[in-house]
């Protein structure tokens, strides 16, 4: 049998979290649904520098801990499982997973993007260490630095312009003979005399596993075949992220990304809800995610609340 709620919440990172603790203390006693990473991207950082209330930072699995603990102690149930498949066509939703059926008024969809990587055994050993996909997040953290950048979009233009603000060099490299970023961008890249380009280059290694840091890279040149080892402190994978919205595509409206599209935090169904990097296309930050958490979680006890008005009144 389906167990019956008021708020179902899809995801364990900040924005869900976030949710989680308003929702409970509005007294809606929600359901969170961990996903297939409980605590979300931040699980795979060392030190958050930027998230307020931590005069020494913290340590991205810390931060989600402590998030989850508050969540629970002010009345959350979790579960540790995924939605597998979601009904939004009737009210209330359906929201089934591997071992449950549950039946939601609302449902605050916080599931995330995952940065793409490289696929690169060291890079997921040395992330955090060195491999990063956040300039904004790390670049902090590689001052005098020599640092690379993977990408030819946007993205990679402009993490290369925000680490050039505090690393030595920054090299952009990209396996295409010419970039897919906008020439404003580019532009912008140019004009900073610390970024250089290296084309027709793939990252064929990171260095060093063994020691857990980033000393180097190998880069192939796939005009020549030649492979260089090259000195490197930090290694900024900038190829685009995957919005984790594989589950609502009939259902939603999503942008041409594949992102939840949202108004404010409201998505194309009444009572479906969406917060942080799932509807999020441009800041993708841990305290914006929270921040859209909170709102989703108003939202749905606003929904709720006039739902249970219009019922009363019939
Ligand atoms: C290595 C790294 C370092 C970073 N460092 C910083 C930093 O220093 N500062 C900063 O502000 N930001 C940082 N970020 C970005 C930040 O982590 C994200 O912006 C933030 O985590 C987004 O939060 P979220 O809750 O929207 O999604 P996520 O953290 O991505 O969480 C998504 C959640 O959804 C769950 N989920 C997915 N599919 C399903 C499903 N089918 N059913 C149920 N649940 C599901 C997952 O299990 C996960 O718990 C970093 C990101 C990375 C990858």
């Amino acid at each position: 049998m389906a167990t019956r709620k008021r708020v179902t919440i899809l995801g364990s990172g900040p924005a869900g979290y976030t949710a989680a603790i308003y929702a409970a203390m509005a007294g809606l006693e929600p359901l969170l649904i961990h996903g297939p990473s409980t605590g979300g991207q931040l699980m795979l950082t060392t030190t958050v520098e930027n998230f307020p209330g931590f005069a020494n930072g913290i340590m991205g699995p810390d931060l989600m801990e402590e998030t989850r603990k508050q969540a629970e102690r002010l009345g959350t149930e979790f579960l540790q499982d995924l939605a597998e498949s979601v009904d939004l066509s009737a009210q209330p939703f359906l929201v089934k997973t591997a071992s449950q059926e549950i039946l939601t008024d609302s449902l605050i969809i916080a599931t995330g993007a995952s940065a793409k990587q490289l696929g690169l055994a060291s890079e997921k050993s040395l992330i955090g260490r060195g491999v990063s996909y956040c300039a904004t997040c790390d670049g902090f953290f590689f001052k005098d630095k020599i640092v690379y950048v993977v990408g030819g979009g946007d993205s990679a233009m402009e993490e290369a312009t925000v680490l050039a603000a505090r690393a030595k060099t920054v090299t952009i490299i990209h396996r295409g003979d010419s970039f897919k970023a906008s020439q404003r961008m580019i532009d912008k890249a140019k004009r900073e005399p610390k970024i250089s380009f290296s084309l027709n280059s793939v990252v064929e290694d990171i260095l060093d596993a063994g020691k857990g840091e980033v000393t180097g890279i190998k880069v192939k040149d796939l005009k020549t075949g030649d492979v260089q080892e090259l000195p490197a402190d930090g290694v900024f994978i900038a190829i685009g992220h995957q919005p984790n919205t594989e589950l609502f595509k009939e259902q939603l409206e999503l942008t041409e990304s594949g992102y939840i599209m949202t108004d404010g935090v409201k998505t194309s169904v009444a009572g479906v809800f969406a917060a942080g990097d799932v509807m999020d296309e441009r800041y993708k930050q841990a305290i914006v995610a929270a921040g859209n958490g909170s709102s989703a979680a108003l939202e749905a006890r606003w929904f709720l609340s006039e739902k249970d008005a219009e019922s009363s009144a019939s």
